[in-house]
């Protein structure tokens, strides 16, 4: 990190700033700590008893690394499910279970349920607490003015036991750790708090634009935690623009936000404003809206969303919005556990690095070769490597074991050694294992999207025609984004298909989808109507000559279930005679199909 001088950086900066070379001198020894807490705390717990752990009193370092297993989720969901039916002996955690955390990742087209304690919201609170002792030696005098993010809370569920079961950062937002957090000029947020927290998402988004709106001239910084969340704002603005300016014109919120708690919260900042309209309007007005974060917010130094992994995506989308503001990415985190920070956040995108914070977990890594774990199929914990031993430039998939009871668990991202800071690695965010297409926080596989194109050909059976092949892609020009599947037909030239049967299709394959995205579609509109595009005869035969004259072997050629921005897409797109879309949304409902047939919860 860059040396400034001591005094511009405030006192809990300093502490911060030191814990972090503090963690990353001694990582070795700060990862030793944490996993004999882990396992001292979780001594009583079946899962180590299971696994031999505790049979002689409080487990060891040396049994853990010889005795425990690497599993999946699919390993551990029969005890995340007893623990959800109402098991309260200690099954995996020697703590109580506060509550669920639900992953986007799934498992059976729903949503992973990763069990989590009290003390992780101090875990997280505290990696929250280090991001901006970090920016502010890049970029000083953040404590000057605010910064307009736009954060949201999803919808919860109860397990049939009764625990609450809903995404990590709905979890974070409406703990008192948010919630009564002490003002810290650092973090003006321009969203009060009651917008954030308002379950209706028009409402919230309307009062958050509104009030980053009110005081644009004292935003510094923008941001929402991903990508594609910021796009959905600047869409959301492209539409409500002159709403939003006669509410400041009149200083009177329009009768539309209902929530009272909203309400009040932005009549404390709302006050006619004739002048802003003006301008605000004015800029909304033009015909192009490139550049317009800067014109809106001026002073502005930089747009704050994770725009590593699938998300890269949107890079082109947020340059054109935000005149080539500087984009950075903070933080790495996910339900299992909060990883790591960017220690460079104003680096270039292709150049972000987290560097992992040993105090979070006890993280291990399996190499990853050739797309596979040590380019073997089979693999045990004899090929874990410990935080401290990764080999700069080498792959790895990584693997936790965290306070909440998880034990050497694969989390499904796989990691580049980019640097270390100290002793601490530093990694590039390399990609999501089995991820197909994504859009939002949807992650779809190719398994998934195959059994839902199978399921939705059914379809056009009484018309005589049958799919010959298919492909997809994550279309994320469009706002939102939307999955495109590309289908050559063998047709009946005597019964044609009418429109409404493929858009039937459309719709069937996403109510195959997993609840996640079914969640993006229909409650959260996170993700657009899925669309069908018919190719000519022999689109699919071109693709394949194209395949082989880029070198792709004849014998091993397969049609890619899932295809990039690129020349391939620019080929299937050449040869498109027609196109349908999802004439409504699929059916969606919180919480797991289960729980709600078996118990009525919801
Ligand atoms: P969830 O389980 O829904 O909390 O999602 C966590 C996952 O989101 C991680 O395992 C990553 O795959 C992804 N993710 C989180 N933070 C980042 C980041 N900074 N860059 C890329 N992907 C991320």
């Amino acid at each position: 990190m860059p040396e400034a001088p001591k005094t511009e950086i405030p006192e809990e900066h300093q502490t911060a700033l030191r814990f972090i070379e503090d963690v990353t001198q001694n990582t070795d020894l700060v990862q030793h700590r944490v996993l004999k807490e882990i396992l001292t705390q979780n001594a009583s717990t079946e899962y180590m008893q299971r696994h031999g752990l505790s049979a002689c009193g409080t487990p060891n370092l040396d049994s853990f690394k010889k005795l425990m297993p690497i599993v999946s989720y699919e390993d551990i969901q029969p005890d995340i499910l007893r623990i959800a039916h109402g098991d309260t002996s200690p099954i995996l955690s020697g703590r109580p279970i506060s509550e669920f955390l639900t992953s986007s990742g799934t498992s059976g087209g729903e949503r992973k349920l990763m069990p989590t304690i009290d003390d992780e919201l101090d875990r997280r609170t505290h990696l929250y607490s280090l991001l901006m002792p970090v920016m502010n030696l890049y970029v000083p005098g953040l404590n000057k003015g605010k910064g307009m993010y736009l954060y949201f809370v999803k919808s919860e569920s109860k397990t049939p036991s009764g625990l609450v079961a809903r995404p990590v950062l709905t979890s974070y937002y409406k703990s008192r750790h948010f919630r009564n957090r002490p003002f810290d000029a650092y973090n003006n947020l321009t969203s009060p708090d009651e917008a954030i927290l308002c379950p209706d998402s028009y409402q919230s988004m309307y009062a958050q634009l509104l009030c980053g709106l009110i005081c644009r001239s004292e935003v510094l910084r923008v941001g929402a935690v991903f990508a594609s969340g910021f796009i959905r704002a600047i869409k959301f603005l492209e539409k409500t623009w002159p709403s939003l300016c006669q509410d400041i014109r009149n200083g009177v919120m329009n009768e539309k936000i209902t929530d009272k708690s909203v309400r009040e919260a932005v009549a404390r900042v709302l006050h006619p404003n004739p002048d802003e309209a003006k301008l605000i309007e004015f800029e909304c007005s033009k015909g192009s809206w490139q550049g317009i974060i800067r014109r809106l917010w001026p002073n502005t130094k930089y747009i704050d969303v994770i725009v590593t992994g699938t998300m890269a995506q949107y890079i082109p989308t947020l340059e054109f919005y935000g005149g080539r503001l500087p984009l950075t990415c903070t933080m790495y985190a996910s339900s299992e556990c909060y990883f790591g920070l960017n220690l460079h956040p104003m680096c270039k995108p292709s150049e972000v690095a987290y560097t992992l914070i040993p105090t979070m977990g006890y993280f291990e890594f399996l190499p990853v070769k050739g797309g596979v774990p040590n380019g073997k199929s089979e693999f045990d914990h004899h090929d874990l490597v410990d935080l401290v031993d990764v080999k700069l430039g080498q792959e790895y998939e990584l693997v936790v074991t965290t306070y909440s009871g998880l034990y050497r668990y694969r989390v499904g991202d796989v990691l580049r050694v980019a640097g270390f800071h100290n002793k601490a690695p530093q990694f590039n965010f390399v990609r999501r294992k089995n991820v197909a297409l994504s859009i939002d926080s949807d992650k779809t596989d190719e398994f998934e999207l195959h059994n839902a194109v199978q399921h939705a050909v059914h379809n056009l059976e009484p018309f005589g025609a049958c799919l010959v092949e298919y492909t997809s892609y994550a279309d994320a020009t469009t706002i939102p984004g939307h999955y495109v599947l590309f289908w050559e037909l063998q047709i009946n030239k005597t019964t044609p298909v009418p429109p409404s049967v493929f858009e039937d299709c459309c719709l069937a394959v996403e109510e195959c989808l997993n609840s996640v995205y079914r969640q993006g579609r229909s409650c959260d509109k996170s993700i657009g109507p899925l669309e069908i595009r018919i190719v000519e005869e022999g689109t699919f035969d071109k693709l394949m000559d194209y395949a082989l004259s880029q070198g792709a072997s004849i014998n091993q050629y397969k049609a890619p279930r899932c295809v990039r921005p690129g020349p391939i897409v620019e080929l299937l797109n050449s040869r498109v005679q027609s196109k349908y879309f999802s004439p409504k949304s699929p059916k969606w409902a919180p919480g797991h199909k289960k729980w709600s047939k078996e118990n009525g919860a919801v």
